[in-house]
């Protein structure tokens, strides 16, 4: 049997399959399974083989600087030094080959020792807050990330990388932006949310670009303006192919599909950037619209410290649609809940009116709703265009009886953590859910 090289070697192998022999080249990676040897193709694509069906053509030895180094200081005094902050999630996954199910075990580590290209971009050092799926993500979770965020730059980091599930992606990534941006403020350097839709050790993991893009923006990004929600970005891939990953702002992305590797789709805006990828070639551009909204604002001076969340708050949400009864509304009330959020029909409407004379529960449910003394935000069951509630008289009527959400243009998962961050900070709820704080209402409405 083979004996694998050592973890970075660049490998030529002969592989024994089906159709015969074919060669391969790569680079090696830490073995996906027991027995197997695991080689990062030049196209971005991992294959695990029997050690049984190959043989080794010819090996070289792993550079030097690929021998990862994960704390400060850095490794090469030419590069920057950029953070990750792992939190878990697919990227940091691997399939379980015996019961086929996907569970988060992979240490930070790792997840960069697949990936030598990082090393050329940045010195990589790593903080560990855990390894969860994101779907278990909580306020407190945000709390340590903002926390983390923060001690990254008083180190001299220039920028951070929060490595995550992408389910509840971009809600983090736009409370660390409302964290930083909310009040004023402005991070000293950047910050790229990371996940993947496939794990690591897939063939078709899209982990590898993914994170790639991120530490190229982190390290080498813009000087956030901490006006155009640019201090926070998502990275994910652009189109379900390898090539091009797409720079988001936190607040104007959204999770779109559940299983294809361009599941992140801008709403209501374009990325700011695009990283390139083709091999070892990695290059940095930014979209037209982003460069020219830089040059016309001053950007904010960097501030050293974020705000925090309040992790008692409690927000209720609800759908409207023919199920929505005045019920739901007395519970939450009567539960004690600081706002409701109510995810509105199409420019966010809900069935307060009754033409026909046969739906009383409709009348009922605005009389529940005009009697609220807790602040209740209608936000865009459409996802992309705004909550308009001037084009009709039942959103004019919403407006009346102090529903709040008129002219929302970010995620809807955006605008409730903002409510959040009010309630957090004892901000007027009313006038900052109208306020654009940050950039976060300053999206390029696509038609
Ligand atoms: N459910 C997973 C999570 O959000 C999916 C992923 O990471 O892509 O953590």
């Amino acid at each position: 049997m083979a004996q694998v090289p050592d973890v970075g070697s660049h490998v030529r192998l002969k592989l024994t399959t089906h159709d015969g022999d074919t060669t391969i080249e790569g680079v090696v990676l830490p073995p996906a399974v027991a027995e197997h040897i695991t080689v990062k193709l030049a196209n971005g694509y991992n294959i695990s083989h029997p050690l049984s069906s190959i043989e080794i053509l010819s090996a070289e030895q792993p550079v030097a600087s690929e021998s990862v180094e994960f704390h400060a200081p850095s490794m090469n005094p030419d590069l920057p030094t950029v953070r990750i902050v792992h939190t878990g999630g697919t990227i940091a996954s691997k399939v379980d080959y015996t019961t086929g199910a996907v569970t988060a075990q992979f240490e930070p580590s790792e997840l960069v020792e697949h990936v030598p290209e990082l090393l050329n971009i940045a010195n990589l050092d790593v903080h560990k807050i855990g390894n969860m799926f994101s779907e278990d993500i909580r306020p407190n979770h945000w709390n340590q990330i903002i926390d983390a965020s923060e001690r990254a730059f008083a180190d001299g980091c220039v920028g951070v990388v929060v490595t995550h599930g992408t389910d509840t992606l971009h809600i983090t990534a736009s409370a660390v932006a409302f964290a930083w941006c909310g009040k004023g403020g402005n991070p000293p350097g950047r910050i790229a949310f990371v996940g993947s839709q496939r794990s690591s050790d897939r063939a078709s993991s899209d982990a590898a670009q993914n994170l790639i893009s991120a530490v190229k923006w982190a390290a080498e990004g813009p000087q956030p303006t901490g006006e155009l929600s640019d201090a926070v970005v998502v990275s994910m891939h652009t189109t379900s192919d390898d090539g091009a990953c797409s720079i988001h702002a936190a607040t104007g992305v959204r999770k779109l599909h559940s299983s294809r590797r361009d599941a992140f789709r801008p709403v209501n805006t374009m990325p700011l950037a695009t990283v390139h990828i083709d091999n070892s070639d990695v290059s940095l551009n930014l979209g037209h619209h982003y460069e020219e909204a830089r040059s016309t604002i001053q950007s904010r001076s960097a501030a050293s410290e974020a705000s925090r969340f309040n992790e008692n708050i409690v927000i209720r949400q609800m759908i409207a649609g023919p199920w929505l009864t005045t019920q739901e509304i007395q519970d939450a009330v009567g539960s004690n809940v600081d706002a409701l959020v109510i995810h509105g029909t199409g420019l966010g409407h809900l069935p307060i009116e009754n033409p026909n004379n046969d739906a009383p529960q409709n009348i009922e449910l605005h009389d529940a709703l005009a009697q609220l003394n807790i602040p209740a935000l209608v936000v865009n069951q459409c996802i992309h265009g705004p909550v308009n509630m001037n084009v009709y008289s039942k959103g004019r009527i919403q407006q009346d009886i102090g529903l709040l959400g008129h002219g929302l243009t970010s995620s809807p998962e955006a605008a409730v953590v903002k409510l959040h961050f009010a309630l957090s900070n004892d901000m007027d709820v009313a006038s900052t859910m109208a306020e654009n704080l940050f950039g976060e209402q300053q999206q390029t409405i696509l038609n």
